[in-house]
């Protein structure tokens, strides 16, 4: 494929904004090469400015789960346009929404709206801190709750891409409330508590890490993890922006019936636009400003044109009983068909896949936690992803990374990209 404009437009790009990228992920760094420049998409195909289709295996890194230019949403927002953009006072379409959302996901009563799923984490942080007035908090190593200094602490995703998980600018002071906590070990956040005793204000976790990879909770950790929190009055907060309105209506509580004290969510609630929101019981919520002494506010904060969008996105996926399961069928397809070639091709790899999510990782063991993510092989993932995008398929370019599916994958992209893997696979 021919990548001239792509790279031409990052050359330019680069002189005026740093990496040449809004976000680092997105320059290549992990895998080596030029980002590619998107026009235009629709459906499960990206379009770049060089003319070529990509099969989106990434999705905007997640909320475009029914894939890309999604009618019932663009069409919300076209709408809600025309009538004007931000008003920075009530609308009705915050509160339809909110209704929604807390009718989807069990065991909240309400929802703040807010940009980003970084505003979200942060911000369900500073109110678990309020509420149970305790600074530390637990996160778990290769988790990345976005880009609030508390988190920044072996954040998984790009930071892990590139080899720098603790960023400087990142205070001492900060990073001494964070405790870190080895994904999947019980005994390891128990002992965190122990020798913390009555400072921890909250433990989050991705229910289903998707920053190291796909990586599933195991042996019921997550249940276990609820009860240490409940036996030390510690609010448990789930990181949804992976998960949320992804793994089902009522995204990881639902799927593991467990609930978590306060959830995450962005991404998909978004429908695309910038949104994030966090959630829980009342008693919880009404800590926050203005009912409460918990400060927390946003500008462009549920504005009309994020709100629609969001909106119709989770209207479409609370109508359709079925898209859960399609979504996960396809998943499982993929695996499948991944599996047979990789293996055919003795390539040593272990597959992670958690409904809709799923990961490739090129090392034999099991893939539990960080230090086990941390052991793919990176040069064969940079082989396998320069390999599949030159047979258009685009998957994230950082091992780390989950892969997101989409429902508007046909059976017949699936199979291209299983035979994409297979040709690569030779190379490997
Ligand atoms: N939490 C999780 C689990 C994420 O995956 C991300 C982003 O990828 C975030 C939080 C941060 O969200 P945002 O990039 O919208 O700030």
């Amino acid at each position: 494929m021919n990548y001239t404009r792509s790279s031409a437009l990052f050359a330019q790009a680069e002189k005026v904004i740093p990496g040449g990228v809004n976000s680092p992920v997105r320059a290549f760094k992990g895998v080596g090469g030029t980002p590619i420049f998107v026009k235009e998409a629709k459906g499960a195909y990206l379009y770049d400015e060089d003319g070529n289709r990509l099969i989106d295996y990434i999705n905007s890194w997640g909320p475009m789960i029914l894939g890309h230019a999604y009618k019932p949403v663009v069409d919300a927002v076209v709408e809600k346009a025309k009538k004007g953009t931000s008003f920075g006072m009530p609308t009705e379409i915050e509160t339809q929404i909110a209704e929604l959302a807390v009718s989807m996901v069990p065991n909240i009563d309400k929802i703040r709206f807010v940009n980003s799923g970084t505003e979200a984490c942060m911000s369900a942080v500073r109110l678990a801190r309020g509420f149970t007035k305790k600074d530390k908090i637990i996160k778990f190593a290769g988790c990345y709750h976005g880009h609030s200094d508390s988190f920044l602490i072996q954040a998984g995703s790009g930071a892990s891409t590139f080899g720098t998980p603790n960023s400087p600018g990142v205070t001492q002071g900060t990073a001494k409330d964070t405790l870190l906590a080895v994904y999947n070990d019980i005994e390891n956040v128990n002992q965190l508590i122990d020798a913390n005793k009555n400072e921890i204000a909250c433990v989050i976790i991705e229910p289903v890490a998707g920053n190291m990879g796909c990586v599933p909770p195991q042996n019921d950790f997550l249940a276990k993890l609820r009860l240490l929190c409940t036996e030390h009055n510690i609010l448990l907060i789930f990181d949804e922006v992976m998960t949320g309105f992804r793994l089902a209506k009522g995204g990881a509580q639902e799927l593991y019936n467990i609930n978590a004290d306060i959830v995450c969510f962005g991404k998909v609630i978004g429908g695309g636009l910038p949104v994030g929101a966090f959630a829980a019981r009342n008693e919880i919520m009404n800590e926050l400003a203005p009912l409460g002494p918990v400060y927390q506010a946003g500008t462009l904060s549920g504005n009309p044109l994020a709100m629609a969008a969001g909106l119709a996105m989770i209207t479409e996926l609370n109508n359709d009983a079925e898209v859960f399961n399609r979504l996960a069928e396809k998943t499982e397809y993929l695996h499948k068909g991944i599996t047979n070639v990789l293996n055919e091709n003795k390539v040593v790899h272990t597959i992670n896949r958690v409904g809709s999510m799923i990961s490739v990782h090129f090392d034999a063991a099991p893939v539990v936690d960080f230090k086990t993510a941390a052991k793919g092989n990176n040069e064969t993932f940079k082989k396998f992803f320069h390999g599949l995008l030159n047979q258009g398929v685009y998957i994230a370019p950082s091992a780390f990374e989950t892969w997101f599916i989409t429902d508007a994958l046909s059976f017949d992209d699936l199979d291209f990209t299983i035979d994409a893997v297979r040709k690569v696979s030779k190379t490997l």
